[in-house]
């Protein structure tokens, strides 16, 4: 959720949220916008911030994916500037194409070592605010959240699988009428099915474009993060009346 902070000065997270009608509870980090740039965690609540009207904060609850989180964050500052140095240019286009490709299932685990050598130097030698930004984002992103960021590198996993590329399609048995239209409307071979059948998702072939989401006018396929359905492992006569 985004706020518009709307004051500035000194205050701490706790006070804005309290003011903002948002509860502490739950959330795992907050962000605060340029020109603060920085993340805060539940044990810094309290702790004094430099705020500016324009700033905003973002919260992130338990489910949120940092790695996708630090994309947008890189991005949105990345669109703020029109700064041309190499730092603040350059190095913001790459560390936004590592994350893109860490979000997407396609992080190299060398990427990590990429963006610990690139973010310190942007950080210094970049030379609008955006571009430090960017980089201060990133270290301090690593260093608080790498538990959750470096997996997208080492093993192409998203631990919360708040990234959409990580989560999966399923079809409810609960739903599924058995005719056919998500069939036809898979372009990988991934469903297996026939007439008055309910139809299942070969995970294994499964590209999760969500065509078949959209083709079932049942609302029976439904995507799933790390809670999934239970699911027959090859199609079963249908059960709905
Ligand atoms: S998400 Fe795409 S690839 Fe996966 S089963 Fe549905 S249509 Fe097929
Ligand atoms: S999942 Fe939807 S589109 Fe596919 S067979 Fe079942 S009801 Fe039809």
């Amino acid at each position: 959720m985004d706020y518009v902070i709307a004051e500035s000065g000194t205050t701490t997270v706790s006070d804005l949220l309290a003011k903002l009608g948002d509860e502490t509870e739950g959330l795992k980090a907050v962000w605060v916008s340029y020109p603060t740039a920085c993340f805060v965690t539940p044990d810094h609540f309290g702790d004094e911030i430099e705020v500016s009207a324009e700033s905003t904060l973002r919260t992130y609850g338990t489910d949120d994916c940092m790695a996708s989180a630090l994309r947008t964050i890189v991005d949105e500052l990345r669109m703020a500037t029109e700064c041309t140095c190499t730092f603040g240019h350059e190095g913001g286009y790459q560390i936004s194409v590592i994350l893109a490709d860490a979000c997407t299932k396609r992080g190299k685990p060398t990427d990590v070592a990429l963006l610990r050598d690139l973010a310190p130097v942007m950080a210094s030698q970049a030379i609008c605010g955006e571009g430090k930004a960017i980089g201060r984002a990133v270290t301090q992103a690593l260093d608080l959240f790498g538990s959750e960021i470096e997996p997208h590198f080492a093993k192409r996993q998203c631990p919360t699988f708040g990234c959409d590329a990580f989560k999966t399609y399923h079809i409810l048995v609960s739903k599924c009428t058995g005719c056919g239209a998500c069939l036809k409307a898979c372009d990988d071979g991934a469903i297996l099915g026939k007439a008055k059948f309910v139809h299942v998702i070969d995970q294994r072939k499964c590209t999760q474009c969500g065509l078949c989401r959209e083709a079932c006018p049942e609302g029976a396929v439904v995507r799933a993060g790390a809670k999934k359905p239970k699911t027959p492992p090859k199609p079963i006569p249908v059960k709905r009346k």
